[in-house]
């Protein structure tokens, strides 16, 4: 299945990308909900997090530790960050295609709404 943010992983899309590796890229949100949003996204295309399984286990690890790496390169880990998923309707995911948002930058309030 072919999607936006496959398009961006191939470099088909323009992006503005942060963090590249083999399996991970992250990019900045074209809509920042804050000063620092990046989208952390598998290469390969997931539908979302609801439907991972254990053949997902590496790619998922990869995803946070990238999270966490951009995070810093970002200069948000000390002050703090925040890491969302959004899963389906509800959940208020728009693109199905799965993807971490890192925000960061300015105080989150919580819940999240
Ligand atoms: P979600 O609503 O959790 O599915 O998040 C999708 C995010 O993708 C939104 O925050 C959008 O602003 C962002 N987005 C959509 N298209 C692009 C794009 N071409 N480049 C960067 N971010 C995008």
């Amino acid at each position: 299945m072919r999607c936006i943010f496959c398009d961006i992983a191939a470099g088909i899309l323009p992006s503005e990308v942060v963090f590249e590796t083999d399996d991970v890229i992250a990019f900045r949100d074209i809509n920042p909900a804050a000063p620092v949003h990046v989208l952390v996204v598998p290469k390969e295309h997931i539908d979302g997090i609801a439907v991972v399984d254990q053949t997902h286990t590496a790619v998922l690890g990869r995803l946070m530790l990238a999270a966490v790496e951009v995070s810093k390169s970002e200069g948000v880990a000390g002050d703090g960050f925040r890491l969302v998923i959004n899963q389906g309707r509800e959940g208020g995911q728009t693109v199905g295609h799965l993807h971490i948002h890192l925000l960061g930058g300015r105080q989150m309030r919580w819940p999240s709404g």
